[in-house]
């Protein structure tokens, strides 16, 4: 059994469960007592459910899903999305942070926590907020009948006032984080996957409204000057960081920033940048600068100390494969136990829900999960969860 506080792996425990909730942690092998039902997992290391910071549960990356969001009614994304949630949760992630889509991830979190829908708990964006033409300005690359003027209640904000208005508009849908697109980024159709797209006064203005809401700002963010400005400007998690200096690791400690790695998914893009016709032709050159960074920026913020969360950006590559993102952190320096802790302990923390997930301990809920191996002798082990439960309901087994 893992305990993702101390960092250590124990042997010979029993995890009693009673309802949504771990009600204690024994020693030995307890015997049932009168109508108890025995989940025996003696061969196997148990695990608290894993947390991604960083998914996108409503779509999937393929060549055809440029004209999805012209041919896909809100019930589409909906039944599809569906699928992902729950091959996720049965990846072993019983909690996600979806960082944007249409808003359908809203009713995708009510429909789960319902039980309605097999899914991971949800914490989500609704629809990112961009600048206009930037990445996640949802009318980019749309024939000019097509763009209309879309503003703050689509996500697409231009001074303080509207970065106020679709903050609020967030809160208002249902939102429970905030996601900014603070530079341009690789699969939206448009020419720089690194530019700076807000001026720090509308970060601020982001930031600011959002504290009012008790919601945190995620920043998506490839080039250094747009991460800098999301940083000063009071963003508390970077997502991807892919062209980050020396001087922004520093501000990131400063601020007690977050650097989300999404590592996975940078490799992908690399990887299907070279199919022909994979991407649009605007899209893969992106692709081919940004995806092979990633690692190399992560392996780097990591030995200068930046803080890390665990988060993949899945969806840009399949949902369920969340879990080859501990093989990529570990590989390039990290200790398995400190990349388990960032999808487990540090996570729940940034999620305000530190004395609820995140470790197998007395009134945790019980989300708890198993693999063949022990993780920290063989990191792929994560990418092979053999056992589900969530909220005390098992799922896979
Ligand atoms: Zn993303």
């Amino acid at each position: 059994m893992v305990d993702t506080e101390k960092g250590k792996v124990y042997v010979n425990k029993t995890i009693v469960v009673s309802g949504d909730q771990i009600k204690a942690i024994e020693d030995g092998y307890l015997d049932p007592i009168s109508n108890e039902i025995i989940v025996d997992l003696k061969d196997k290391t148990v695990l608290p459910g894993l947390v991604d910071m960083h998914v996108h549960l409503e779509g999937e990356t393929n060549p055809k899903r440029y004209m999805a969001r012209y041919t896909y009614n809100d019930a589409d994304i909906a039944f599809e999305s569906a699928v992902y949630a729950k091959r996720t949760l049965l990846a072993g992630f019983t909690t996600v942070r979806d960082l944007g889509g249409s808003g359908v991830n809203i009713a995708l979190r009510n429909a789960v926590n319902k039980g309605l829908v097999d899914g991971p708990r949800i914490f989500t964006a609704g629809k990112a907020i961009a600048t206009t033409g930037g990445h996640a300005d949802p009318t980019n690359g749309s024939k000019k009948e097509l763009i209309g003027d879309p503003g703050p209640k689509e996500g697409v904000v231009n001074s303080p006032k509207d970065a106020r208005k679709a903050v609020r508009q967030r809160y208002k849908n249902g939102a429970d984080v905030i996601k900014i697109t603070a530079t341009g980024g690789v699969l939206s159709v448009a020419k720089s996957g690194r530019n700076p797209q807000f001026f720090i006064d509308e970060v601020k203005a982001i930031t600011e409204t959002a504290k009012d809401y008790g919601m945190l700002v995620a920043a998506h963010a490839h080039g250094d000057e747009g991460m800098q400005r999301a940083v000063k400007g009071g963003v508390k998690t970077i997502e991807h960081g892919t062209f980050m200096s020396e001087e922004t690791m520093e501000l990131m400690k400063e601020y007690d920033a977050y650097l989300v790695p999404t590592i996975t998914a940078g490799k992908y893009v690399a990887e299907k940048a070279e199919v022909e016709g994979f991407y649009p032709e605007i899209v893969a050159p992106k692709a081919r600068e940004v995806g092979p960074q990633i690692q190399g920026t992560f392996a780097k913020a990591y030995k200068k100390g930046v803080p890390i969360v665990f988060g993949t950006d899945a969806g840009v590559f399949p949902h369920g494969e969340n879990g080859k993102e501990f093989a990529y952190m570990t590989e390039v320096g990290m200790p398995v136990m400190e990349a388990i802790q960032s999808a487990t302990v540090v996570a729940a923390k940034l999620l305000g829900e530190e004395m609820k997930i995140g470790q197998l301990k007395k009134g945790f809920y019980a989300d708890i999960i198993a693999v063949d191996e022990d993780p920290t002798q063989n990191v792929k082990t994560l990418e092979n969860v053999v056992f589900v439960m969530k909220d005390g309901k098992i799922y896979k087994d």
